[in-house]
């Protein structure tokens, strides 16, 4: 750990400040249900795999948000043979997601002991009619100082532009008293340091083993030592 003063954090939403797996799992079953597929762990495991290989694709620009968003369940389906309306089953997925929100062990502690003191800045390469009612139904909203939804930025992490964007609308702001903090080697803390921020790679499930060209500065297994590394 180091003993540097930052004074913003620019902190990840989805699987950071909150559960998205839970909410995920969630909005599947209910999605899932109304179409008459049986929700089964496995499906939605393999409908997990399958979304994050989407959202891969997505930060190395081969497909665009809404291509993403439009086909997933069509495509996720036809890869398991499901025979379900894909088209029927986009909106309906979103709906049910936007209208969940679990929030991290440790994350309401963080932004409370931040208030005052460091500016707090949600970064989410999420979608703004999803990540917006959660980031209300948690909370989150009121208790940060802004949100930077990748949607409304017109570019998503880990592209500097994301980034440039970000530090251009925080008054005040300056990189090297930043600090990004993310669950997502390929996003948060590859965009974060290619913009020359220092990065907090949160790890909960110890999956990350520190080979490999992107390394966070710092690697944290629960939120509450985010607290120690910012001195509050
Ligand atoms: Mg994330």
């Amino acid at each position: 750990m180091n003993n540097k003063k930052y004074r913003f954090l620019l902190t990840d939403l989805d699987n950071t400040l909150l559960d998205f797996s839970a909410s995920e799992r969630e909005a599947l079953s209910r999605t899932l249900s109304s179409l008459g597929v049986t929700p089964d762990e496995q499906t939605a495991a393999a409908y997990s795999a399958y979304n994050d290989s989407l959202w891969k694709r997505l930060e190395r620009k081969e497909l665009t948000r809404d291509e993403l968003i439009r086909t997933r369940f069509t495509g996720f389906f036809k890869s398991l043979g499901i025979d379900a309306d894909g088209c029927a089953a986009a909106p309906l997925y979103e709906k049910n997601l936007s209208g969940t929100a679990y929030v991290t062990d440790g994350a309401y502690e963080l932004l409370r002991r931040c208030r005052g003191k460091i500016g707090v800045y949600v970064i989410s390469n999420g979608t703004a009619r999803v990540q917006l009612p959660r980031l209300s139904l948690s909370g989150i909203d009121k208790m940060c100082d802004g949100y930077f939804i990748s949607e409304h930025v017109g570019h998503a992490k880990p592209d500097v532009r994301f980034f440039e964007y970000v530090s251009a609308h925080i008054p005040g702001f300056k990189k090297e008293e930043a600090l990004v903090l993310g669950d997502s080697l390929s996003a948060d803390i590859a965009g974060g340091a290619a913009f020359g921020i220092d990065t907090c790679l949160f790890d909960p499930n110890g999956k990350y083993d520190g080979d490999g060209t992107v390394r966070p500065d710092i690697t944290v297994s629960d939120l509450y030592s985010v607290l120690d590394i910012l001195h509050i």
